[in-house]
Order: C-alpha cells, then sequence, then structure tokens
C-alpha cells in the first residue's frame, strides 16, 4: 500500500508548481489565474526511495459556489483520502481566511500535516515564513517551488511522518 500525500490550499499558493518540483518534471498545470479545468490528479513520487502517492489539489472553476465554498469542498475531500496532507501557503502574501478556514478543518481531521510556506524565493522572505507558526500547525518550511529552494527540506518532513 503506497501511502498517499495530499497538496492542499488555496489556488494560487503554487500547489501545482510545487508538485512539479517534487516530481521532477511539468506535468501538473500551473496557471497564473486559477480555473484551470482538473480538480484532483494523482502521481507516482518519489523521494529518498520512498514511493508515495501525491495528489494535486485545485484546477476549480469558478462557479455559482463561487471560490471560497470551492477550496474548502476540495480540501475536504483531499484530507480524506490523504496519509498526509502538505498544505501549502503564500508566505508572502500571508495566511488569508481562506487559509485559517483550511486550518480548521486540518485539525478536525487529525492528519499530519506538514506546512509549506512557498514563494519565499530568497532569504528576504524568512520572516513571512516564520510568521506563519501562528497558524499552530508546527513548523512552517520556507519553500520555493518555482526555484526549489528548501524543498529537500520539506520533502525530508513529509517523509518523516510517513
Ligand atoms: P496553484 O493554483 O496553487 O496550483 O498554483 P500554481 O502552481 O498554478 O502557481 C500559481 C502562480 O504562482 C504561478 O504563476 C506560479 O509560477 C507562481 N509560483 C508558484 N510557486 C512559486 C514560488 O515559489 N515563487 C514565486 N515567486 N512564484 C511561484
Ligand atoms: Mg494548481
Amino acid at each position: 500500500q503506497v501511502p498517499v500525500v495530499a497538496v492542499v490550499g488555496r489556488p494560487n499558493v503554487g500547489k501545482s508548481t510545487l508538485v512539479n518540483r517534487i516530481l521532477g518534471r511539468r506535468e501538473a498545470v500551473v496557471e497564473d489565474v486559477p480555473g484551470v479545468t482538473r480538480d484532483r490528479v494523482a502521481y507516482d513520487a518519489e523521494w529518498s526511495g520512498r514511493r508515495f502517492t501525491l495528489v494535486d489539489t485545485g484546477g476549480w472553476a469558478i462557479d455559482a459556489k463561487g471560490i471560497h465554498l470551492r477550496v474548502a469542498e476540495q480540501a475536504e475531500i483531499a484530507v480524506e483520502l490523504a496519509d498526509v496532507v502538505l498544505f501549502v501557503v503564500d508566505a508572502v502574501v500571508g495566511a488569508t481566511d481562506d487559509d485559517a478556514a483550511v486550518v480548521k478543518l486540518l485539525r478536525r481531521s487529525g492528519k499530519p500535516v506538514v506546512l509549506v510556506a512557498n514563494k519565499v524565493d530568497d532569504q528576504r522572505f524568512e520572516a513571512d515564513a516564520a510568521a506563519l507558526w501562528n497558524l499552530g500547525l508546527g513548523q512552517p518550511w520556507p519553500v520555493s517551488a518555482l526555484h526549489g529552494r528548501g524543498s529537500g527540506d520539506a520533502l525530508d518532513a513529509i517523509l518523516d511522518v510517513l
């Protein structure tokens, strides 16, 4: 049984970019604007010789339900099927109300969570990442999914809880 790691977070925080970074290839669809087609896509991934299934979420069409409810819905489904949740927050933007709603849901689930503070492209944003300790999910791992900075440490943190 291969463990499932689900990548959860608001649109545009860099989930798909991070998935591609972990896969080492461009497979997940990256969009500058939220509203792509696919909802949940599973990939075979490996790190340090450990195999796992990586589930990208999002790519919501903004429909009548509105984006906020869709974020919560998608997160809920992904969390249910996950062994570990990779919760991605845009560290530069900081935690939003939508992020807070996902945090509640993650707490209720009791699933292990690895918190990724994304878009920490350089040292200047380390403080923004550290501010995410306030979410109460433990250590925020500063990552630049775009450039690869910090992604190895975040992956090690996932393996630690797998
Ligand atoms: P998703 O909606 O959460 O899957 O986000 P995407 O992966 O589609 O990325 C949304 C936008 O954020 C794209 O323009 C990405 O290039 C950008 N992005 C993703 N990761 C980073 C990062 O680490 N640093 C910066 N500066 N931009 C990023
Ligand atoms: Mg995406």
